[in-house]
């Protein structure tokens, strides 16, 4: 078993590293946030006093940060440098691809083996060990994270060079954010025009119009599987989260001079849902009451 520093124990990273103490690592975890790193005590982490104490004599380093700028800020103050070389790198925040890239390329020139592991599921998956990682790095890198990552989620695999898992990761979730407003408006169309919409959930989650979207996230209450629309859109992912990768995936697309029209129609509709609707806290799914007229009044 291995000795473990964590450092960014908030909702995703508390359960995480549970897992890691549940599979018998010895986990070191470090959070600015005090009630973050009292819960991971409760869950069996010893507390360190700071993000370079955290990694000293780690066998391998986990962050699960907001965002690059905090990557960066603790990779290069208290990381590199600090913890043994013989360390693997493992970032699981979700952060743009050219600070994962260079990020990997500092750690690589300090001597350091280092994978970007961003995961797809949310909250729920954390705490049961069942997220995916989407894992950019060398071979070597990724063949010594993975036994770490396997404790972590059920689904783990090798998207390529450094950078190639946060790629994946917001091209994933680009693509799920216009297939939600593309389901969310077919929906709300299909209703207008008269179709039940059960009945027409039915008949395109069987046709070709079939996507996760709308087969097993539908956005209509009572349609479908259970999903957050039945729960008021409570739970689930946040469309704030939802932005934020929208945002990741257009500023990424701009520096390889991508087209991505349906990408950045997304983006400016969960802006508009998320920061001038006050939508932010609510599952993604939940734009449909922006794109049915008749929910906003309600
Ligand atoms: P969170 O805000 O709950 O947790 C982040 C933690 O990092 C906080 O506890 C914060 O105090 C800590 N932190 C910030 N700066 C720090 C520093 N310099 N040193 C130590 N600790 C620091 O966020 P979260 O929901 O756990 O998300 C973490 C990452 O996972 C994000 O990149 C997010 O996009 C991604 N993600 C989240 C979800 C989700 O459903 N919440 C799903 C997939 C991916």
């Amino acid at each position: 078993m291995a000795r473990i520093a964590f450092i960014g124990l908030g909702n995703m990273g508390g359960g995480m590293a549970a897992n890691l103490v549940k599979a018998g690592h010895e986990v070191t975890a470090f959070d600015l946030s005090e009630a973050a790193l009292a819960k991971a005590g409760d869950n069996g982490c010893a507390r360190a006093s700071s993000a370079a104490e955290a990694v000293e004599n780690a066998e391998a380093v986990v962050t699960m940060l907001p965002a690059g700028e905090h990557v960066r800020e603790v990779y290069e103050s208290s990381v590199l440098g600090h913890a043994l070389t013989t360390a693997i790198l493992i970032d699981c925040s979700t952060i743009d691809v050219a600070t994962a890239r260079e990020e990997t390329q500092k750690a690589d020139a300090a001597g350091y083996r280092m994978v970007d592991a961003p995961v797809s599921g949310g909250i729920a998956a954390a705490d049961a060990g069942t997220l995916t990682f989407m894992v950019g790095g060398s071979g070597e890198a990724f063949e010594r994270a993975r036994p770490i990552l396997e404790k972590m989620g059920k689904t783990v695999i090798h998207a390529g060079g450094a950078g190639s898992g946060q790629a994946a990761k917001i091209c994933n979730n680009m693509l799920l954010g216009a297939s939600m407003v593309a389901t969310c408006e077919t929906m709300v169309l299909a209703q207008k025009l008269g179709l039940d919409p059960q009945t027409f959930f039915d008949i395109a989650s069987r046709a070709s119009g079939q996507c996760w979207s709308l087969t097993s996230y539908c956005p209509v209450p009572g349609v479908g599987p259970a999903t957050p629309a039945d729960r008021d859109y409570e739970g689930g992912f946040a469309a704030a989260l939802m932005l934020k990768d929208l945002r990741l995936a257009m500023e990424a697309a701009r520096s390889v001079d991508s087209y991505t029209p349906m990408g950045s129609a997304a983006e400016e509709l969960y802006t508009r849902f998320a920061e001038g609707l006050g939508g932010s806290g609510k599952d993604f799914s939940a734009i449909i009451r922006m794109i049915d007229d008749s929910w906003i009044a309600r």
